[in-house]
Protein backbone atom coordinates (compact mmCIF):
# COMPACT_ATOMS: atom_id res chain seq x y z
CA UNK A 1 0.00 0.00 0.00
CA UNK A 2 1.05 3.51 -1.06
CA UNK A 3 2.00 6.15 1.47
CA UNK A 4 -0.84 7.38 4.01
CA UNK A 5 -2.97 10.67 2.05
CA UNK A 6 -3.06 13.34 4.92
CA UNK A 7 -6.79 13.44 4.74
CA UNK A 8 -9.21 11.61 3.40
CA UNK A 9 -12.54 13.56 2.96
CA UNK A 10 -15.90 12.04 3.01
CA UNK A 11 -18.30 13.79 0.15
CA UNK A 12 -18.84 15.72 -2.36
CA UNK A 13 -20.96 18.29 -1.43
CA UNK A 14 -20.08 21.72 -0.94
CA UNK A 15 -18.27 21.37 2.72
CA UNK A 16 -16.20 18.58 1.04
CA UNK A 17 -14.82 20.04 -1.58
CA UNK A 18 -14.18 23.24 0.82
CA UNK A 19 -12.09 21.47 3.10
CA UNK A 20 -10.12 19.40 0.43
CA UNK A 21 -9.70 22.50 -1.47
CA UNK A 22 -8.39 24.68 1.22
CA UNK A 23 -6.44 21.25 2.37
CA UNK A 24 -4.59 20.91 -1.06
CA UNK A 25 -4.05 24.28 -1.14
CA UNK A 26 -2.15 23.74 2.43
CA UNK A 27 0.57 21.26 0.90
CA UNK A 28 -1.86 18.60 2.36
CA UNK A 29 -2.46 15.06 0.21
CA UNK A 30 -5.92 14.74 -0.37
CA UNK A 31 -8.44 12.12 -1.51
CA UNK A 32 -11.82 12.79 -1.62
CA UNK A 33 -14.79 10.45 -2.05
CA UNK A 34 -18.39 11.03 -3.57
CA UNK A 35 -20.60 8.00 -3.39
CA UNK A 36 -22.59 9.56 -6.66
CA UNK A 37 -21.77 12.97 -8.32
CA UNK A 38 -20.42 15.98 -6.72
CA UNK A 39 -23.32 18.00 -5.43
CA UNK A 40 -25.72 14.99 -5.81
CA UNK A 41 -27.72 15.83 -2.97
CA UNK A 42 -28.29 18.58 -0.47
CA UNK A 43 -25.83 21.14 -2.12
CA UNK A 44 -27.67 21.22 -5.02
CA UNK A 45 -31.16 21.52 -3.48
CA UNK A 46 -30.58 24.42 -1.73
CA UNK A 47 -32.40 27.88 -2.69
CA UNK A 48 -28.91 29.15 -4.04
CA UNK A 49 -28.55 32.52 -1.83
CA UNK A 50 -25.28 33.64 -0.02
CA UNK A 51 -27.00 35.75 2.46
CA UNK A 52 -26.75 36.63 5.85
CA UNK A 53 -30.62 35.58 6.92
CA UNK A 54 -32.25 37.73 8.01
CA UNK A 55 -34.73 35.14 9.27
CA UNK A 56 -32.08 34.09 11.59
CA UNK A 57 -31.89 37.87 13.42
CA UNK A 58 -34.93 36.34 15.15
CA UNK A 59 -33.81 33.34 16.39
CA UNK A 60 -30.81 35.99 18.17
CA UNK A 61 -27.94 33.89 15.43
CA UNK A 62 -25.72 36.51 15.31
CA UNK A 63 -22.53 35.04 14.76
CA UNK A 64 -23.64 32.67 11.94
CA UNK A 65 -25.42 36.03 10.39
CA UNK A 66 -22.33 37.92 10.48
CA UNK A 67 -19.97 35.35 9.46
CA UNK A 68 -22.30 34.70 6.19
CA UNK A 69 -22.54 38.80 5.44
CA UNK A 70 -18.73 38.69 5.37
CA UNK A 71 -18.87 35.56 3.13
CA UNK A 72 -21.13 37.20 1.24
CA UNK A 73 -18.89 40.20 0.44
CA UNK A 74 -15.81 38.21 -0.04
CA UNK A 75 -17.09 35.38 -2.49
CA UNK A 76 -19.09 37.96 -4.39
CA UNK A 77 -15.60 38.66 -5.42
CA UNK A 78 -13.96 35.84 -5.96
CA UNK A 79 -16.58 33.57 -8.26
CA UNK A 80 -18.45 37.21 -9.79
CA UNK A 81 -19.38 34.79 -12.32
CA UNK A 82 -21.44 32.39 -10.28
CA UNK A 83 -22.70 34.53 -7.39
CA UNK A 84 -24.07 37.97 -8.28
CA UNK A 85 -26.27 40.34 -6.40
CA UNK A 86 -30.27 39.92 -5.82
CA UNK A 87 -32.71 42.61 -4.43
CA UNK A 88 -35.61 41.11 -2.52
CA UNK A 89 -38.86 42.92 -1.70
CA UNK A 90 -40.09 42.77 1.72
CA UNK A 91 -43.80 43.44 1.72
CA UNK A 92 -45.47 44.27 4.95
CA UNK A 93 -48.48 41.92 5.37
CA UNK A 94 -51.24 43.33 8.16
CA UNK A 95 -51.62 41.09 11.16
CA UNK A 96 -47.94 39.59 10.54
CA UNK A 97 -44.48 41.25 11.38
CA UNK A 98 -44.95 44.70 12.28
CA UNK A 99 -43.53 48.00 10.44
CA UNK A 100 -40.98 48.19 13.07
CA UNK A 101 -40.29 44.77 13.71
CA UNK A 102 -39.27 44.50 9.97
CA UNK A 103 -36.97 47.91 10.00
CA UNK A 104 -35.24 47.04 13.05
CA UNK A 105 -34.33 43.27 11.41
CA UNK A 106 -33.10 45.75 8.51
CA UNK A 107 -31.44 48.21 10.02
CA UNK A 108 -29.61 45.12 12.12
CA UNK A 109 -28.49 43.16 8.93
CA UNK A 110 -27.10 46.50 7.59
CA UNK A 111 -24.88 47.05 10.00
CA UNK A 112 -23.84 43.56 10.64
CA UNK A 113 -22.30 43.79 6.77
CA UNK A 114 -19.09 45.73 7.66
CA UNK A 115 -18.07 46.13 3.73
CA UNK A 116 -20.72 47.60 1.82
CA UNK A 117 -20.86 46.40 -2.15
CA UNK A 118 -24.46 46.33 -2.06
CA UNK A 119 -26.80 48.45 -1.33
CA UNK A 120 -28.34 49.35 2.03
CA UNK A 121 -32.28 48.35 2.51
CA UNK A 122 -34.57 50.77 1.89
CA UNK A 123 -38.52 51.42 2.44
CA UNK A 124 -41.12 51.12 -0.45
CA UNK A 125 -44.12 52.25 -1.30
CA UNK A 126 -45.46 49.15 -2.98
CA UNK A 127 -48.86 51.04 -5.04
CA UNK A 128 -46.09 53.38 -6.64
CA UNK A 129 -42.78 51.19 -6.99
CA UNK A 130 -43.03 49.00 -10.56
CA UNK A 131 -42.23 46.27 -7.98
CA UNK A 132 -45.07 45.96 -6.48
CA UNK A 133 -47.02 45.52 -9.43
CA UNK A 134 -47.11 42.20 -9.31
CA UNK A 135 -48.27 41.65 -6.01
CA UNK A 136 -52.06 42.28 -4.36
CA UNK A 137 -53.05 45.65 -4.05
CA UNK A 138 -53.47 44.75 -0.53
CA UNK A 139 -49.73 44.91 0.07
CA UNK A 140 -49.23 49.09 0.03
CA UNK A 141 -45.94 49.06 1.84
CA UNK A 142 -42.52 47.44 2.38
CA UNK A 143 -38.84 47.08 1.86
CA UNK A 144 -36.01 45.96 -0.31
CA UNK A 145 -32.88 45.07 0.56
CA UNK A 146 -30.12 42.79 -1.07
CA UNK A 147 -28.62 39.44 -1.01
CA UNK A 148 -26.88 37.33 -3.84
CA UNK A 149 -27.77 34.52 -5.81
CA UNK A 150 -25.49 31.58 -6.08
CA UNK A 151 -25.39 28.37 -8.76
CA UNK A 152 -24.95 26.21 -5.94
CA UNK A 153 -23.81 22.98 -7.59
CA UNK A 154 -21.08 24.67 -9.63
CA UNK A 155 -20.21 26.16 -6.44
CA UNK A 156 -18.97 22.84 -5.59
CA UNK A 157 -17.64 21.61 -9.03
CA UNK A 158 -15.25 24.50 -8.91
CA UNK A 159 -13.97 23.75 -5.43
CA UNK A 160 -13.60 20.19 -6.67
CA UNK A 161 -11.41 21.64 -10.04
CA UNK A 162 -9.36 23.96 -7.85
CA UNK A 163 -8.66 21.24 -5.36
CA UNK A 164 -7.43 18.90 -8.22
CA UNK A 165 -5.30 21.29 -9.56
CA UNK A 166 -3.82 21.89 -5.94
CA UNK A 167 -3.16 18.14 -6.07
CA UNK A 168 -6.17 16.51 -4.84
CA UNK A 169 -7.68 13.52 -5.89
CA UNK A 170 -11.52 14.01 -6.08
CA UNK A 171 -12.97 10.58 -6.98
CA UNK A 172 -16.95 10.64 -7.75
CA UNK A 173 -18.74 7.31 -8.18
CA UNK A 174 -16.82 6.16 -5.45
CA UNK A 175 -18.35 4.72 -1.61
CA UNK A 176 -16.61 5.02 1.59
CA UNK A 177 -17.50 1.59 2.63
CA UNK A 178 -15.92 1.04 5.81
CA UNK A 179 -13.04 2.41 7.62
CA UNK A 180 -10.90 1.27 11.17
CA UNK A 181 -8.17 3.00 13.07
CA UNK A 182 -5.06 0.43 12.38
CA UNK A 183 -1.15 1.27 13.14
CA UNK A 184 -1.99 4.68 13.94
CA UNK A 185 -3.64 6.16 11.00
CA UNK A 186 -7.05 5.04 9.28
CA UNK A 187 -7.14 1.79 6.93
CA UNK A 188 -10.44 2.47 4.65
CA UNK A 189 -12.25 0.94 1.73
CA UNK A 190 -13.47 1.97 -1.37
CA UNK A 191 -15.99 0.76 -3.55
CA UNK A 192 -15.41 1.97 -7.28
CA UNK A 193 -19.08 1.84 -8.75
CA UNK A 194 -17.84 2.68 -12.04
CA UNK A 195 -14.88 -0.12 -12.30
CA UNK A 196 -16.67 -2.25 -10.00
CA UNK A 197 -13.75 -2.71 -7.94
CA UNK A 198 -12.33 -2.31 -3.84
CA UNK A 199 -9.63 -0.87 -2.74
CA UNK A 200 -8.22 -0.14 0.09
CA UNK A 201 -6.59 3.32 0.83
CA UNK A 202 -4.63 4.40 4.29
CA UNK A 203 -5.60 8.04 5.55
CA UNK A 204 -3.75 9.81 9.06
CA UNK A 205 -7.09 11.50 9.13
CA UNK A 206 -10.72 11.21 8.03
CA UNK A 207 -13.12 14.01 7.26
CA UNK A 208 -16.92 13.14 7.27
CA UNK A 209 -18.63 15.30 5.22
CA UNK A 210 -21.34 12.98 4.41
CA UNK A 211 -24.07 15.67 5.19
CA UNK A 212 -27.43 13.79 5.59
CA UNK A 213 -25.19 10.93 6.30
CA UNK A 214 -23.03 12.18 8.44
CA UNK A 215 -24.61 10.63 11.51
CA UNK A 216 -24.66 6.82 9.69
CA UNK A 217 -21.12 7.60 8.32
CA UNK A 218 -20.26 7.71 12.38
CA UNK A 219 -21.84 4.55 13.29
CA UNK A 220 -21.41 2.10 10.45
CA UNK A 221 -19.00 3.35 8.47
CA UNK A 222 -16.44 4.30 11.20
CA UNK A 223 -18.04 1.63 13.90
CA UNK A 224 -17.85 5.00 16.21
CA UNK A 225 -20.49 6.17 18.58
CA UNK A 226 -22.53 9.32 17.20
CA UNK A 227 -21.61 11.81 19.98
CA UNK A 228 -23.78 14.71 18.46
CA UNK A 229 -26.89 14.16 16.76
CA UNK A 230 -28.17 15.34 13.32
CA UNK A 231 -31.76 16.47 12.60
CA UNK A 232 -32.68 15.99 8.89
CA UNK A 233 -35.11 18.58 7.87
CA UNK A 234 -36.71 18.09 4.18
CA UNK A 235 -36.94 21.17 1.94
CA UNK A 236 -38.60 21.77 -1.22
CA UNK A 237 -38.88 24.19 -4.33
CA UNK A 238 -41.06 24.35 -7.27
CA UNK A 239 -40.47 26.26 -10.43
CA UNK A 240 -43.05 27.39 -12.59
CA UNK A 241 -42.85 29.75 -15.77
CA UNK A 242 -42.25 33.43 -14.63
CA UNK A 243 -44.91 34.77 -12.79
CA UNK A 244 -43.59 38.45 -13.38
CA UNK A 245 -41.30 40.72 -15.32
CA UNK A 246 -38.16 41.94 -13.22
CA UNK A 247 -34.72 41.21 -11.96
CA UNK A 248 -36.39 41.01 -8.18
CA UNK A 249 -37.00 38.71 -5.71
CA UNK A 250 -39.99 38.24 -2.89
CA UNK A 251 -39.53 37.08 0.40
CA UNK A 252 -42.89 36.54 1.53
CA UNK A 253 -44.21 36.06 5.45
CA UNK A 254 -46.34 33.48 5.96
CA UNK A 255 -49.15 33.43 8.71
CA UNK A 256 -47.14 30.16 9.81
CA UNK A 257 -44.46 33.01 10.90
CA UNK A 258 -42.01 31.02 8.11
CA UNK A 259 -41.20 32.98 4.73
CA UNK A 260 -41.08 31.42 1.26
CA UNK A 261 -38.81 32.91 -1.50
CA UNK A 262 -40.05 34.08 -5.25
CA UNK A 263 -37.02 34.05 -7.32
CA UNK A 264 -36.57 34.40 -10.87
CA UNK A 265 -34.96 31.96 -12.01
CA UNK A 266 -33.32 30.37 -15.62
CA UNK A 267 -34.43 33.23 -17.78
CA UNK A 268 -38.15 32.37 -18.30
CA UNK A 269 -38.57 30.51 -14.72
CA UNK A 270 -39.61 31.56 -11.64
CA UNK A 271 -38.33 29.41 -8.03
CA UNK A 272 -40.52 28.97 -4.99
CA UNK A 273 -39.45 27.69 -1.95
CA UNK A 274 -38.51 26.41 0.62
CA UNK A 275 -40.66 24.04 3.11
CA UNK A 276 -39.33 22.60 6.50
CA UNK A 277 -40.61 19.40 7.35
CA UNK A 278 -38.91 17.51 9.82
CA UNK A 279 -37.67 14.08 7.86
CA UNK A 280 -37.49 10.63 10.36
CA UNK A 281 -35.70 7.87 9.04
CA UNK A 282 -32.77 7.16 7.07
CA UNK A 283 -31.51 9.58 4.57
CA UNK A 284 -31.94 9.01 1.33
CA UNK A 285 -32.89 11.08 -1.74
CA UNK A 286 -36.39 12.82 -1.13
CA UNK A 287 -39.51 14.35 -2.73
CA UNK A 288 -41.55 16.76 -2.80
CA UNK A 289 -45.15 16.03 -1.53
CA UNK A 290 -48.14 16.87 -3.21
CA UNK A 291 -48.68 18.80 0.39
CA UNK A 292 -46.00 20.97 0.12
CA UNK A 293 -46.59 22.07 -2.94
CA UNK A 294 -49.97 22.86 -2.10
CA UNK A 295 -48.42 25.17 0.76
CA UNK A 296 -46.12 26.31 -1.44
CA UNK A 297 -48.24 27.91 -4.34
CA UNK A 298 -50.75 28.95 -1.45
CA UNK A 299 -47.67 30.97 -0.03
CA UNK A 300 -47.80 32.77 -3.38
CA UNK A 301 -51.38 33.08 -3.76
CA UNK A 302 -51.48 34.98 -0.36
CA UNK A 303 -49.26 37.74 -2.10
CA UNK A 304 -49.07 37.69 -6.28
CA UNK A 305 -52.30 38.67 -8.30
CA UNK A 306 -51.41 35.90 -10.36
CA UNK A 307 -52.19 32.53 -8.86
CA UNK A 308 -51.13 29.28 -9.49
CA UNK A 309 -51.72 25.76 -8.60
CA UNK A 310 -49.93 22.19 -8.66
CA UNK A 311 -51.04 22.09 -12.51
CA UNK A 312 -48.25 25.11 -12.96
CA UNK A 313 -44.88 23.30 -11.40
CA UNK A 314 -42.68 22.21 -14.50
CA UNK A 315 -40.06 21.25 -11.73
CA UNK A 316 -38.98 20.66 -8.38
CA UNK A 317 -36.70 19.42 -5.97
CA UNK A 318 -36.04 18.61 -2.59
CA UNK A 319 -32.77 18.62 -0.24
CA UNK A 320 -32.69 17.23 2.86
CA UNK A 321 -30.63 19.71 5.66
CA UNK A 322 -28.09 17.69 8.12
CA UNK A 323 -28.83 20.13 11.01
CA UNK A 324 -27.10 19.89 14.45
CA UNK A 325 -29.75 18.80 16.44
CA UNK A 326 -30.17 21.63 19.41
CA UNK A 327 -33.19 20.18 20.72
CA UNK A 328 -35.20 22.68 19.28
CA UNK A 329 -38.62 22.48 19.13
CA UNK A 330 -39.44 22.68 15.65
CA UNK A 331 -37.95 22.33 12.27
CA UNK A 332 -37.94 25.95 11.17
CA UNK A 333 -36.12 26.89 14.60
CA UNK A 334 -33.62 24.62 14.16
CA UNK A 335 -29.84 26.07 14.18
CA UNK A 336 -28.40 26.39 10.54
CA UNK A 337 -25.32 27.40 12.41
CA UNK A 338 -22.46 24.50 12.13
CA UNK A 339 -20.38 22.05 14.47
CA UNK A 340 -17.68 20.47 14.05
CA UNK A 341 -16.81 17.36 15.90
CA UNK A 342 -13.31 16.15 16.66
CA UNK A 343 -13.02 12.45 17.93
CA UNK A 344 -9.18 12.28 18.26
CA UNK A 345 -9.11 9.08 20.21
CA UNK A 346 -6.46 7.48 17.96
CA UNK A 347 -6.24 9.41 14.51
CA UNK A 348 -8.54 12.06 13.94
CA UNK A 349 -12.02 12.05 12.50
CA UNK A 350 -14.02 15.18 12.26
CA UNK A 351 -17.28 15.20 11.52
CA UNK A 352 -19.35 18.55 9.94
CA UNK A 353 -22.52 18.91 11.28
CA UNK A 354 -24.75 21.83 9.91
CA UNK A 355 -24.00 24.65 7.74
CA UNK A 356 -25.04 26.44 4.90
CA UNK A 357 -23.49 26.90 1.30
CA UNK A 358 -22.62 30.19 2.42
CA UNK A 359 -20.48 29.68 5.10
CA UNK A 360 -18.25 26.93 3.70
CA UNK A 361 -15.12 28.98 3.27
CA UNK A 362 -14.83 29.49 6.51
CA UNK A 363 -15.89 26.20 7.72
CA UNK A 364 -12.99 24.98 5.74
CA UNK A 365 -10.55 27.24 7.35
CA UNK A 366 -12.19 26.12 10.60
CA UNK A 367 -12.25 22.36 9.99
CA UNK A 368 -8.39 22.67 9.30
CA UNK A 369 -7.75 24.85 12.49
CA UNK A 370 -9.13 22.04 14.54
CA UNK A 371 -6.95 19.40 13.26
CA UNK A 372 -3.75 21.54 12.88
CA UNK A 373 -1.94 19.99 16.14
CA UNK A 374 -2.60 16.72 13.69
CA UNK A 375 -1.18 18.34 10.80
CA UNK A 376 2.57 19.59 11.50
CA UNK A 377 3.92 21.44 9.00
CA UNK A 378 0.37 22.59 7.11
CA UNK A 379 0.40 26.34 5.55
CA UNK A 380 -1.44 29.44 6.50
CA UNK A 381 -4.81 30.13 5.55
CA UNK A 382 -5.19 30.69 1.80
CA UNK A 383 -8.92 31.23 0.53
CA UNK A 384 -9.78 34.06 1.26
CA UNK A 385 -8.41 36.15 -1.76
CA UNK A 386 -7.94 33.06 -4.17
CA UNK A 387 -10.83 33.73 -6.91
CA UNK A 388 -12.49 30.20 -7.45
CA UNK A 389 -11.64 28.99 -11.43
CA UNK A 390 -13.13 30.79 -13.92
CA UNK A 391 -13.65 33.82 -11.27
CA UNK A 392 -10.01 35.92 -12.53
CA UNK A 393 -12.22 38.76 -14.07
CA UNK A 394 -10.33 42.15 -14.31
CA UNK A 395 -12.26 43.99 -11.18
CA UNK A 396 -15.02 41.24 -10.89
CA UNK A 397 -16.81 43.11 -13.43
CA UNK A 398 -19.04 40.04 -15.09
CA UNK A 399 -20.27 42.58 -17.65
CA UNK A 400 -16.93 43.58 -18.97
CA UNK A 401 -16.08 40.62 -19.00
CA UNK A 402 -18.83 39.25 -21.03
CA UNK A 403 -18.80 42.00 -23.69
CA UNK A 404 -14.99 40.84 -24.58
CA UNK A 405 -15.95 36.61 -24.23
CA UNK A 406 -19.07 37.95 -27.01
CA UNK A 407 -16.51 40.36 -29.18
CA UNK A 408 -14.02 36.79 -29.04
CA UNK A 409 -17.01 34.45 -30.47
CA UNK A 410 -18.91 36.92 -32.47
CA UNK A 411 -20.89 33.87 -34.18
CA UNK A 412 -21.79 32.93 -31.21
CA UNK A 413 -26.04 34.41 -29.71
CA UNK A 414 -26.00 36.70 -26.67
CA UNK A 415 -28.00 34.27 -24.68
CA UNK A 416 -24.98 31.88 -25.46
CA UNK A 417 -22.59 34.03 -24.58
CA UNK A 418 -23.75 35.27 -20.79
CA UNK A 419 -24.73 31.15 -20.49
CA UNK A 420 -21.45 30.10 -20.75
CA UNK A 421 -19.56 33.22 -19.20
CA UNK A 422 -21.77 32.92 -16.33
CA UNK A 423 -21.60 29.13 -15.89
CA UNK A 424 -17.59 29.04 -16.81
CA UNK A 425 -16.18 32.14 -16.33
CA UNK A 426 -12.90 33.23 -17.80
CA UNK A 427 -12.48 29.18 -18.77
CA UNK A 428 -14.83 29.71 -21.06
CA UNK A 429 -11.78 30.48 -23.61
CA UNK A 430 -10.79 26.72 -22.21
CA UNK A 431 -14.16 25.31 -23.73
CA UNK A 432 -14.70 27.55 -26.67
CA UNK A 433 -10.71 27.35 -27.91
CA UNK A 434 -9.96 28.01 -31.50
CA UNK A 435 -14.28 27.54 -32.51
CA UNK A 436 -14.47 30.03 -35.21
CA UNK A 437 -18.16 28.90 -36.52
CA UNK A 438 -21.37 27.28 -34.66
CA UNK A 439 -20.25 23.65 -36.53
CA UNK A 440 -17.17 24.03 -34.87
CA UNK A 441 -19.34 23.39 -32.02
CA UNK A 442 -20.21 20.35 -33.00
CA UNK A 443 -23.40 18.34 -32.59
CA UNK A 444 -26.35 20.38 -30.37
CA UNK A 445 -28.40 18.49 -28.23
CA UNK A 446 -31.31 21.71 -27.43
CA UNK A 447 -31.01 24.17 -25.10
CA UNK A 448 -27.63 25.50 -26.26
CA UNK A 449 -25.99 22.64 -25.26
CA UNK A 450 -23.53 21.06 -27.50
CA UNK A 451 -20.90 18.19 -28.22
CA UNK A 452 -17.65 20.17 -27.47
CA UNK A 453 -19.55 21.72 -23.78
CA UNK A 454 -20.14 17.97 -23.06
CA UNK A 455 -16.58 17.07 -23.86
CA UNK A 456 -15.14 19.83 -21.65
CA UNK A 457 -17.68 18.80 -18.78
CA UNK A 458 -16.66 15.30 -18.83
CA UNK A 459 -12.92 16.24 -19.27
CA UNK A 460 -12.92 18.47 -16.84
CA UNK A 461 -15.34 18.51 -14.28
CA UNK A 462 -16.38 14.75 -13.89
CA UNK A 463 -19.46 14.45 -15.76
CA UNK A 464 -20.23 11.38 -16.82
CA UNK A 465 -24.62 10.83 -17.22
CA UNK A 466 -26.77 13.39 -18.34
CA UNK A 467 -27.80 14.39 -15.37
CA UNK A 468 -24.75 15.47 -13.79
CA UNK A 469 -24.62 17.86 -17.27
CA UNK A 470 -28.29 18.53 -17.13
CA UNK A 471 -28.99 19.35 -13.81
CA UNK A 472 -25.79 19.90 -11.54
CA UNK A 473 -23.35 21.12 -14.54
CA UNK A 474 -26.10 23.41 -15.35
CA UNK A 475 -29.94 23.38 -15.26
CA UNK A 476 -30.33 23.11 -19.27
CA UNK A 477 -32.85 19.97 -18.76
CA UNK A 478 -35.46 22.65 -17.79
CA UNK A 479 -34.73 23.70 -22.20
CA UNK A 480 -34.49 20.42 -23.18
CA UNK A 481 -37.00 18.15 -24.64
CA UNK A 482 -36.91 14.10 -24.37
CA UNK A 483 -35.32 13.69 -27.77
CA UNK A 484 -31.93 15.64 -27.11
CA UNK A 485 -31.53 13.98 -23.81
CA UNK A 486 -32.18 10.74 -25.46
CA UNK A 487 -29.16 11.91 -27.87
CA UNK A 488 -27.03 13.16 -24.76
CA UNK A 489 -27.30 10.06 -23.25
CA UNK A 490 -26.40 7.90 -26.18
CA UNK A 491 -23.27 10.88 -27.01
CA UNK A 492 -22.33 10.05 -23.09
CA UNK A 493 -22.23 6.49 -23.91
CA UNK A 494 -20.29 6.35 -27.01
CA UNK A 495 -17.64 8.66 -25.17
CA UNK A 496 -17.29 6.12 -22.24
CA UNK A 497 -17.14 3.14 -24.38
CA UNK A 498 -20.14 1.39 -23.00
C1 LIG B 1 -34.09 23.28 1.01
C2 LIG B 1 -32.75 23.84 1.37
C3 LIG B 1 -32.47 25.16 1.11
C4 LIG B 1 -31.21 25.68 1.43
N1 LIG B 1 -30.93 26.95 1.06
C5 LIG B 1 -29.71 27.47 1.31
C6 LIG B 1 -29.37 28.75 0.84
O1 LIG B 1 -30.13 29.41 0.14
N2 LIG B 1 -28.15 29.24 1.16
C7 LIG B 1 -27.24 28.52 1.89
O2 LIG B 1 -26.17 29.06 2.17
N3 LIG B 1 -27.52 27.28 2.33
C8 LIG B 1 -28.72 26.73 2.04
N4 LIG B 1 -29.03 25.45 2.43
C9 LIG B 1 -28.03 24.69 3.22
C10 LIG B 1 -27.00 23.99 2.32
O3 LIG B 1 -27.58 23.55 1.12
C11 LIG B 1 -26.40 22.80 3.06
O4 LIG B 1 -25.95 23.18 4.33
C12 LIG B 1 -25.20 22.21 2.33
O5 LIG B 1 -25.50 21.99 0.97
C13 LIG B 1 -24.78 20.90 2.97
O6 LIG B 1 -23.67 20.42 2.25
P1 LIG B 1 -22.93 19.10 2.68
O7 LIG B 1 -21.67 19.06 1.90
O8 LIG B 1 -22.81 19.03 4.16
O9 LIG B 1 -23.95 17.91 2.27
P2 LIG B 1 -24.27 17.26 0.83
O10 LIG B 1 -24.33 18.26 -0.23
O11 LIG B 1 -25.47 16.37 0.98
O12 LIG B 1 -23.01 16.35 0.55
C14 LIG B 1 -22.75 15.15 1.24
C15 LIG B 1 -22.28 14.12 0.23
O13 LIG B 1 -21.74 13.00 0.91
C16 LIG B 1 -21.92 11.89 0.07
N5 LIG B 1 -21.75 10.66 0.87
C17 LIG B 1 -22.48 10.26 1.93
N6 LIG B 1 -22.00 9.10 2.42
C18 LIG B 1 -20.93 8.77 1.65
C19 LIG B 1 -20.00 7.67 1.66
N7 LIG B 1 -20.08 6.70 2.57
N8 LIG B 1 -19.03 7.64 0.71
C20 LIG B 1 -18.92 8.64 -0.22
N9 LIG B 1 -19.77 9.69 -0.25
C21 LIG B 1 -20.75 9.76 0.66
C22 LIG B 1 -23.33 12.07 -0.46
O14 LIG B 1 -23.53 11.34 -1.66
C23 LIG B 1 -23.41 13.58 -0.64
O15 LIG B 1 -23.21 13.98 -1.99
C24 LIG B 1 -30.26 24.87 2.09
C25 LIG B 1 -30.55 23.53 2.36
C26 LIG B 1 -31.77 23.01 1.97
C27 LIG B 1 -32.06 21.55 2.19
Amino acid sequence: MSDPFDLLVIGGGINGVGIARDAAGRGLRVLLCERGDLAEHTSSASTKLIHGGLRYLEQYEFRLVREALAERERLMRLAPHIIWPLRFVLPHDAGLRPVWMLRVGLFLYDHLARLRALPRSQALRLGRDGVGAPLQKRLTRGFAYSDCWVEDSRLVVLNAVDAAEHGAEIRTRTTVESARREAGAWTVTLYDAERRQRESVRARIVVNAAGPWVGETLLRTLALEARPKVRLVKGSHIVVRRLYAGDQAYILQQPDRRIVFAIPYERDFTLIGTTDVAHEGEPGPVRISAEETRYLCACINRSFERSIGPDDVVWSFSGLRPLYDDAAANASAVTRDYVLDLDHEGPPVLSVFGGKITTYRRLAEHALEKLKPHLPGMKPVWTGAAPLPGGDMPGADFEAFASTLAAEYPFLPEATVRRLGRAYGTRAALLLGDARAPSDLGEIFGGDLSAREVDYLVRHEWARASDDILWRRSKLGLHMDREGVARLGRYLAAASGC
